[in-house]
């Protein structure tokens, strides 16, 4: 059985390759299908564009589809970078860039108002346009500075303190089964479980 991800990202379809491990399923990437369109996150939640993804790649291809988005909340930035997490320090910012304007913007707040979480919404759709929206979530504190050079993106700055250590201090492992993406997926995979025993691939 195919099932289509909606994703360009190389460690994105590994991460979901290990995830279904157990199913009769073969991933395959949305960059397979060139005429498949682009498809632009305009979505104000995580889960509208997950769902914008999964079902542009569902329609292009004929096939079950799976998209997801992810981000940074921060409270006491009323819950910024959000949805903008990929471009909130603009374009070309790097990863760097981007929680160091976190770790400026947040300068002057005391450390019990440095509460953020990461959230991830994964999607699932059919060629007919049925979607399963799922969702996940890592509560954590914004550090006072990076630490850790595992992961990406706010990883070295989001400290989780039941562990005592950053995202980016956290094997890869270790991170999947905290984090917002690993409960997404994990969920993501029962959903499909259930999609896949009623549509015959
Ligand atoms: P997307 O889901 O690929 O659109 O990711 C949105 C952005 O959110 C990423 O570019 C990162 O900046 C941030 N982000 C999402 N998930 C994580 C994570 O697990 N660690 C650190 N940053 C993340």
């Amino acid at each position: 059985m195919k099932l289509v991800v909606a994703t360009r990202n190389q460690k994105k379809l590994m991460e979901l390759q290990e995830l279904l491990a157990d199913m009769p399923v073969t991933l395959l990437s949305i960059a397979e299908f060139p005429d498949a369109p682009d498809v632009e996150e305009t979505g104000s939640t995580f889960a509208a564009n997950a769902e914008l993804k999964a079902v542009s790649a569902a329609a292009a291809t004929g096939l079950v589809a799976l998209g997801d988005d992810s981000g940074l909340e921060v409270d006491a930035l009323d819950g910024q970078p959000g949805v903008m997490s990929k471009r909130f320090a603009g374009p070309d910012a790097t990863d760097r860039d981007k929680y160091r304007l976190i770790l400026h913007l947040l300068s002057e707040i005391p450390d019990e108002e440095r509460t953020a979480r990461f959230r991830a919404a994964v999607a699932v759709a059919l060629p007919d346009g049925t979607v399963t929206v799922v969702e996940g979530k890592c509560e954590g504190v914004i550090a006072r500075e990076p630490s850790g050079s595992g992961g990406f993106g706010y990883d070295p700055v989001f400290f989780i303190p039941s562990l005592g250590k950053t995202m980016a201090e956290l094997t890869s492992d270790e991170k999947h089964a905290v984090s917002h993406r690993g409960e997404a997926l994990r969920k993501a995979a029962s959903a499909l479980r259930s999609v896949l025993s009623n549509f015959p691939l």
